[in-house]
């Protein structure tokens, strides 16, 4: 049996900076991580625009980011997180800057700040626009120099092993599957932090990678985590819309905060009906005025209108977004850029307190799984990559704790896996995984949103998934599937409860 002290699931910048973290303070801890395709495949490696920190204290302040973050949140953040996020970035941005990050400066050595839809001040530090990819590119780096950490690629955790203390779960291993050797194995572990992204693959339209499926909320779910926020998808309004791509290339919130404008079919700017910030108003507003905008004039997409901003300083600041325009047949300079609101963020999920401690001992959740309170209904553009730094940085110093507590004592009973079946039915799944794509594209974009209705298509799917799966008993697909499954309906439910509470309030 596989055993270790700390097990962390996903390789995105959560996971890798919570690890590189632990390894250097406890080099008497073993780390596992495991991802489940090869390790640079994350929502991380895409980011583009940057990340928020408060560099310029002239014109600047940690209020400002505070503000503008509760804001965007319309009500729903939480101020003491806010703040310690808020405080603790110029450290952590620190960090990453040691290990050999860049991030743009201008020629007196300066940082050269972004500006995003809902800041009131240039803060955004970022690597061209492919920011991101520097980071993973450098944590991946730096983990792999680590001889505690071992790092397992194409190994998908399917589930967490729970056991009861005093009526109170603890999570003590995990069963994972190896996509190499086809196999289902179990391992125990002292401590489990899940990082395991977003599921943004849950709609038609979405920036996320293919791996966004929502794993972690079904496992933490699963195994008796509190799941809240779910209802909160944020979806970014500028997503390329260019022949049904999935995922859908993103022009960043960056270009906007550049100067691009947002324009319809006759070429006309129409924000400023719905919010006086106009482009760099918050993403929740941009894109329900983007889809106001499509409802009342049918159209499948809207622009973005580059024409008037300089082509070469635009080509300097944004060449990934450039040249993959370019290899559609767009030119910046001259065409305008097909646009159409897409999910892209999980605003909620696996509730956890200011160290990334869940409800379950011995499991944290870190990163765009876990709801910490720092975004509340919306997040503001830029912040994400930040709460993922910070709350892997707690949970690194309180994971001592959590370890001291924990022997491998007690005995488990492993259930035998029956041989695994994958290829055949992977088409089939992929087509329900379409309908379940167009089913919660419908249901989340409704004015008038059926939660029965929806729920009950749910339970459909489920049961169209279980046939598939009666011949061959356990199939990968069918587990992701599931998962997927299971947080669209906590979605549809969480939509349901709050709509519910507002009618009675
Ligand atoms: C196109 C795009 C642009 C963005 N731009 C920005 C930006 O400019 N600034 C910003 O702050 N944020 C941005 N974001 C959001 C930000 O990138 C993510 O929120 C953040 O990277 C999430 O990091 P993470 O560590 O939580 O997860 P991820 O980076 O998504 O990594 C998840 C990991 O978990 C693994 N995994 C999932 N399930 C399992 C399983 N069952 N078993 C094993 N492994 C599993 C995956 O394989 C992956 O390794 C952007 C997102 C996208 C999609």
């Amino acid at each position: 049996m596989l055993k270790t002290d700390i097990l962390i699931v996903g390789s995105g910048i959560s996971g890798l900076f919570f690890a590189m973290k632990t390894a250097k303070k406890r080099p008497d801890l073993s780390i596992v991580i495991m991802t489940k395709e090869t390790a640079q495949n994350t929502n991380t490696q895409l980011a583009q625009g940057g990340i928020a920190v408060v560099t310029d204290v002239v014109k600047d302040s940690f209020e400002q980011h505070i503000r503008d973050t509760l804001q965007s949140g319309d009500g729903l953040c939480e101020r003491e997180i806010v703040e310690m996020v808020v405080k603790q970035a110029p450290e952590r941005l620190k960090e990453l800057v040691e290990i050999g990050t860049s991030f743009d400066q201008n020629e007196k050595g300066e940082w050269n700040l972004g500006l995003e839809g809902g800041h009131s001040q240039h803060r955004i530090l970022h690597h061209k626009d492919s920011s991101g990819l520097e980071i993973e590119k450098k944590l991946l780096k730096i983990i792999r120099g680590f001889p505690n950490i071992k790092l397992l690629e194409n190994h998908m955790v399917i589930d967490l092993c729970t056991e009861t203390k005093n009526d109170k779960p603890i999570c003590t291993g995990a069963f994972f599957y190896n996509k190499k050797h086809n196999t289902i194995k179990y391992i125990r572990t002292r401590t489990i932090v899940l990082c395991t992204g977003g599921c943004g693959q849950l709609f038609a339209h979405t920036t996320n990678p293919k791996i966004a499926t929502g794993d972690g909320i079904a496992l933490a779910a699963r195994a008796g985590a509190t799941i809240v926020d779910m209802q909160y998808i944020q979806f970014h309004p500028t997503a390329l819309a260019s022949g049904g791509k999935n995922p859908m290339f993103l022009i960043s919130e960056a270009v906007r905060g550049y100067g691009a404008h947002i324009v319809n079919e006759e070429g006309k700017r129409f924000l400023f009906k719905y919010d006086a910030r106009a482009e760099l108003a918050t993403r929740d507003v941009v894109s329900n005025a983007i889809n106001k905008e499509l409802q009342s004039s049918s159209k499948k997409h809207v622009f973005l209108d580059c024409r008037h901003l300089d082509k070469n300083s635009f080509y300097q600041q944004f060449p990934v977004i450039t040249s993959h325009c370019n290899e559609l047949g767009i030119k910046p300079e001259k065409d305008l850029i097909p646009i159409v609101p897409a999910a892209h963020y999980q605003c909620g999920g696996i509730k956890v307190d200011k160290n990334g401690v869940t409800a379950i001992q011995n499991l944290y959740a870190i990163g765009e799984c876990a709801r910490t309170g720092l975004h509340g209904k919306n997040r503001l553009a830029s912040n994400s990559l930040l709460e993922a730094l910070v709350f892997a940085h707690q949970a690194s110093e309180n994971v001592g704790r959590t370890i001291a507590r924990f022997t491998f004592t007690s005995t488990i009973l492993i259930p035998k896996f029956p041989k695994i079946h994958y290829p055949n039915d992977y088409n089939a799944f992929d087509i329900l995984k379409k309908e379940l794509q167009q089913l919660m594209t419908n249901f989340y974009t409704s004015e008038h949103r059926n939660f029965d209705l929806a729920s009950e298509e749910i339970k459909k799917l489920n049961s169209h998934a279980i046939s598939f799966t009666e011949r061959h008993e356990i199939t990968i697909p069918f587990i992701e599937f599931s998962n997927m499954l299971t947080a669209a309906l906590l979605i549809i439910m969480q939509c349901k409860l709050e709509t519910k509470e507002m009618c009675e309030s």
